[in-house]
């Protein structure tokens, strides 16, 4: 029989959180200590400018000091090396973010070992990606901390249960793995070569698609009663935002469901500004 899901609400979830920061700035202003996070934006991608100023705004609604670094699409990876060295050193700055993608000049992953692991509040370090693994984090990767946060808004325990991803990127897919593993949960990671991928996502009791092709997951790719999480960011034929799963569709049948936008979107963010006033600690 069909059922309707609860849509997380994503941003409801993030806004608590984000007040629940703000308190924790305010007391550790109090000590003397003020949380700063340090935003590097090379070239001009239009999306990437929506994050850096999502980014900025998120740190002065809970009183997190942030400063811009707007680097030219020339910049050499010399130079942005250099930045990351000067920001690795600067006191008043407790966490680093380059934003992603960088211009094709640019070895990213040569920028992301320079950045201290200390200050890695995107958690991309290898030592930081390593702690992951082992379970023993200082941080934790933003999109894949923002869906554990929204389960356990919704009471929504992974123990026991089956839980399929489909992606395996180191940003998403791969660290979305080991924290549901750490949580119990069953895991398969699935990917553009996995075989009967429907077959396998009908296994899911939670289901995490991060794969970046708009409406993809289709009903008959999940149980009923599954809870889906929705990672994707894509435009559907009409240019209109979109996640990875019909949502239409698919909530007919899950029982919980995140929508894109509001779902895992606001919660990356809120994620680095957690891990940015961690740092500072
Ligand atoms: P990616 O391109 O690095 O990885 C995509 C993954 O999908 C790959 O592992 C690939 O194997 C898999 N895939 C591709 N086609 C497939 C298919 N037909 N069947 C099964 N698997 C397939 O992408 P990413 O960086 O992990 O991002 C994924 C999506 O999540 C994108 O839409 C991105 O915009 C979005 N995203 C959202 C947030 C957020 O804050 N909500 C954060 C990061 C990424």
């Amino acid at each position: 029989m069909a059922n309707t899901a609860i849509i997380i609400d994503g941003k409801a979830v993030s806004a608590k959180i984000r007040e629940e920061l703000k308190k924790e700035t305010e007391q550790l202003n109090k000590k003397g200590i003020k949380p700063g996070l340090a935003v590097v934006i090379v070239g001009n991608d239009p999306a990437s400018r929506t994050y850096v100023n999502n980014k900025k705004k998120g740190c002065a609604e809970v009183g997190i000091y942030s400063e811009e670094y707007a680097l030219s699409e020339e910049t050499t990876q010399e130079e942005l090396l250099e930045l990351v060295d000067k920001l690795n050193k600067k006191e008043d700055i407790n966490g680093i973010l380059v934003q992603l993608p960088l211009p094709k000049h640019i070895d990213d992953k040569a920028v992301i070992a320079k950045i201290s692991p200390k200050k890695d509040v995107d958690a991309f370090h290898v030592e930081n990606v390593g702690r992951i693994m082992l379970g023993e984090y200082k941080f934790l990767p933003c999109t894949p901390a923002g869906v554990m946060e929204l389960l356990k808004a919704y009471d929504i325990d992974p123990a026991g249960k089956e839980c399929v991803i489909i992606g395996r990127s180191n940003i998403v897919g791969k660290p979305m793995a080991m924290l549901l593993l750490h949580a119990n949960g069953t895991v398969t990671v699935c990917h553009s070569k996995t075989k009967n991928l429907k077959e396998v996502t009908n296994r899911a009791d939670i289901l995490v698609s991060a794969i970046g092709k708009a409406k993809f997951v289709s009903a008959d790719m999940v149980k009923e009663g599954a809870v889906v999480i929705d990672v994707g960011i894509n435009r559907d034929e009409n240019g209109k935002l979109c996640g990875d799963v019909d949502f239409e569709t698919v909530k007919e049948k899950a029982s919980y469901i995140t929508p894109v936008p509001g779902g895992v979107g606001p919660m990356t963010i809120t994620m680095l500004l957690k891990n940015t006033i961690e740092a500072s600690k």
